[in-house]
């Protein structure tokens, strides 16, 4: 019998690289499934979210599917902008203005920890789940620098750097971010659900 193989719930070719070459093993994604839905995320975590698309792409192949769902959480703001992380200035991935909020947000904030959130959920034909967590903590500066990644990037050091990750490049932000920590997380689970695939 040959291996089954998992399908990735997002066609970013980008993150589909990043998932294959951290994970090491071929996956499929959303470009090897003509005619899939779009899977509406209206859950109040990125636990449920990243569950949303799982349990949406493994009941339409009916086979293995794995979706993560990440953003931004800023302590002093309660989590947010969290699961709105994408458009918290309004429209959808606009990181500028995304950015430019978050900075007049924070005016005179004392704290400004944050950390990057990254969830993933893997689902399988005969109900098997696995949902997990990784986070990677840091700082927001009061201005943006560098030029590398995306997103709140320009913003965010990472403890222990006094860099943003959009100074310090893709090399580093893998070995650390979340969802590099999210991934390990899953590939060193106890159960060892992605042993069927290697
Ligand atoms: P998604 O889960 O890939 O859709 O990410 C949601 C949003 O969270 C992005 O549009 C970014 O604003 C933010 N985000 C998630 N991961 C990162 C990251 O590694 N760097 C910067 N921003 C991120």
């Amino acid at each position: 019998m040959s291996k089954p193989v998992v399908t990735l719930a997002s066609g970013n070719a980008h993150k589909y690289e990043e998932f294959e070459s951290m994970l090491g093993m071929p996956l499929h994604s959303l470009k090897d499934v003509p005619g899939c839905p779009d899977f509406v995320e209206d859950g109040d975590s990125f636990e449920a979210n990243a569950l949303i698309k799982a349990r949406g792409l493994r009941d339409f192949i009916g086979g293995w599917a794995l979706a993560d769902d990440s953003g931004l959480a800023v302590d002093v703001l309660d989590g947010a902008p969290g699961i709105h992380s994408a458009r918290f200035a309004g429209e959808h991935g606009n990181d500028a203005a995304n950015n430019q909020l978050l900075l007049e947000k924070l005016e005179g904030a004392g704290d400004r920890t944050a950390r990057f959130v990254c969830v993933l959920a893997l689902c399988g034909p005969d109900g098997e789940e696995w949902v997990i967590r990784g986070e990677c903590v840091g700082q927001i500066a009061h201005v943006a620098s560098g030029e590398a990644g995306f997103g709140y990037d320009p913003l965010f050091h990472p403890e222990g750097h006094n860099k943003s990750f959009a100074e310090l490049g893709a090399d580093l932000k893998h070995k650390i971010s979340h969802r590099s920590v999210a991934l390990e997380k899953l590939l060193a689970h106890p159960d060892q659900p992605l042993a069927r695939f290697l």
